[in-house]
């Protein structure tokens, strides 16, 4: 049964007259401009643009022997539709009912499978402006703003997927100058998203269920990071030569962390240094588990000097280059050095 012989069959079934009856009157307000009965080439025109054999694209169910892409495209369908906005020209390759020409969608949707028969038009008619030249132009509209020729991947992303609230610790994490590596795994341990045991077990998985470094605790985000005791050493190390006091938890430090010191200096190498301690802790309790290698605390804060004073030297020299004063080195070297 062709995709035309179902509407056929589906007439009927739902009348909607008061949409048809606005319908009708924008058809017959259109009437000089639409042209249901098209020429044999304007026909072949039209249906070169809309039709695939003789079925509109926006309608036709795929056959189980097209090819698998194909019917993968097709079941997109409903996602891309109401990005398409059809501009009229000429009217000989909009379709009448399934392009949406009027901004208010396919008018198809608004009458229901009935408008073709209430209105007069057949569902193959398109809008044929007889003094127009210029094609029918079809537009990607993604949001308020006027239809473009363009596809833009961000916009469309943005249009199906809106952005939630940001949460609060997200300049905790994507601060400028951040070492994108840490940055990476303090954004997936600040959504408790990596495998620590205590998720492996609730998993059912037959593991472990006490810390690597320690073993002593179960191991969970906020223990594997703050409370465990080999965690701690590393982190008091540098917040004490800070002065500081920090908070236990992890998700209370990451807040923290984010306006940690009215020193932006400092700041900016506190925040460097609590990714560098997540990133090097993870890989710790990584390798203790894969490669049977144990390093203590001191081993790994001696990492986090070498990948700070690695990353502050080429940040100083722009910051002195812009504007000479005190630098994240010697800013680094008053608390740490
Ligand atoms: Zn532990």
């Amino acid at each position: 049964m062709t995709t035309e012989q179902r509407e056929k069959r589906q007439i009927g079934d739902n009348r909607n007259f008061s949409v048809n009856k606005e319908v009708k009157s924008l058809s017959l307000s259109l009437s000089p401009l639409i042209c249901s009965s098209t020429t044999r080439r304007e026909k072949n025109r039209r249906e070169e643009y809309i039709y695939i054999g003789n079925r509109n694209f926006w309608t036709l169910i795929p056959y189980y022997s097209g090819s698998w892409i194909w019917r993968k495209l097709c079941k997109l369908r409903s996602v891309a539709r109401p990005f398409v906005v059809c501009e009229i020209g000429s009217g000989m390759t909009a379709s009448f009912w399934q392009d949406n020409w009027t901004g208010l969608g396919p008018l198809i949707d608004l009458t229901g499978p009935t408008g073709p028969q209430v209105i007069g038009l057949p569902l193959k008619a398109v809008g044929n402006m007889r003094e127009c030249v210029d094609d029918d132009v079809f537009l990607w509209k993604t949001d308020h703003h006027p239809p473009s020729c363009l596809f833009s991947s961000l916009k469309t992303w943005l249009a199906l997927n809106p952005l939630d609230n940001p949460v609060a610790w997200h300049k905790s994490v994507w601060f400028k100058d951040r070492i994108p590596k840490h940055a990476f795994i303090c954004w997936v341990v600040a959504w408790n998203r990596l495998h620590t045991r205590d998720r492996l077990t609730s998993w059912g998985l037959s593991v472990s269920p006490f810390c690597v470094l320690c073993n002593a605790c179960h191991e969970s985000r906020d223990h594997l990071f703050f409370e465990c005791v080999f965690s701690q050493e590393v982190w008091m190390f540098f917040t004490s030569r800070a002065n500081l006091t920090p908070p236990s938890s992890f998700m209370a430090s990451l807040l923290w962390i984010k306006t940690v010191s009215r020193d932006s200096n400092l700041s900016l190498i506190l925040k460097l240094i609590f990714q560098a301690d997540i990133y090097l802790l993870w890989k710790e309790r990584n390798s203790q588990i894969h490669s049977s290698t144990t390093r203590p605390p001191a081993s790994i804060i001696r990492d986090i000097y070498v990948m700070l004073r690695a990353r502050l030297d080429p940040l100083s020299r722009i910051q002195l280059a812009a504007a000479p004063g005190s630098s994240l080195l010697s800013t680094w070297f008053r608390f740490f050095g």
